[in-house]
């Protein structure tokens, strides 16, 4: 089975065979390299001129992943949390999302596809991405908010979204919905880099570069003892959401 890491750039340690991959969005890059007898392709989500949250191509990204044969998806998110128990520096595992991204999140123009997103991630991907990342530390599990950025959010939003989610980015969205929709499973690792607005008492930088430099090494090893741990086949919602999906 091949696998996928959408990542930020900062985890460019997966360094492989260059490849450019062609969508019909543009060409995207990925870096493809043989780990546990697995063929992975990671793509750094904001492409070489690192693009904003926003402006990030995820219709392309997606779809190269589908093009290269990628089955599943581990995606690696940052985000801030609102709520004050989850510590910058922990690590969230979203069980669940809330979209207010204004962004296009679907494939289909043409043809009415509702794909069904009761279980937002892959069941198998993230109960093995939770087993592994349980081995190192206590994490957190609980709701992601997707806002569209690039600002951040305001004390009023936070405090409002806050009722309803423990996290809050900007990259999560659309790409659990789009790769859904390419039937490729995919599930979500976040990095806690800071306290949402609001929550901060003072924010020491150099601090938080520190503690996310410190946590990167986690998450890789977590990641790659996923690509181990998973399994060579498995039936899941992802597999057929098209199918039922159509009107
Ligand atoms: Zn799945």
């Amino acid at each position: 089975m091949k696998i996928g890491i959408i990542g930020g750039t900062g985890y460019y340690k997966w360094k492989g065979e260059e490849m450019q991959i062609e969508t019909s969005y543009g060409n995207v890059i990925v870096f493809y390299f043989k780990l546990h007898g697995r063929d992975v392709f990671f793509l750094p989500r904001h492409g070489k001129k690192h693009k904003p949250a926003h402006a990030v191509n995820y219709h392309a990204n997606i779809e190269a992943m589908k093009n290269a044969g990628v089955e599943a998806i581990i995606s690696i998110n940052t985000v801030g949390s609102m709520k004050r128990e989850i510590e910058p520096g922990s690590i969230f595992i979203p069980d669940d999302f809330i979209d207010f991204t204004k962004r296009k999140t679907t494939f289909y123009d043409d043809v009415a596809i509702h794909i069904d997103m009761s279980i937002p991630f892959c069941p198998v991907v993230r109960k093995v991405l939770v087993e592994e990342a349980k081995k190192k530390e206590e994490i957190y599990e609980g709701i992601y908010v997707a806002t569209e950025g690039p600002r951040l959010e305001t004390k009023a939003e936070i405090k409002m979204l806050s009722n309803f989610a423990d996290v809050v980015g900007m990259t999560l969205v659309p790409e659990a919905i789009l790769a859904r929709e390419k039937e490729i499973c995919y599930a979500s690792i976040c990095l806690v880099s800071n306290y949402a607005a609001g929550l901060q008492k003072s924010l020491d930088v150099e601090e938080i570069k520190r503690m996310t430099e410190e946590k990167k090494g986690t998450i890789i090893e977590i990641i790659e003892e996923c690509i181990k741990n998973l399994p060579e086949k498995w039936d899941c919602v992802c597999k057929n959401a098209i199918e039922k999906g159509k009107l």
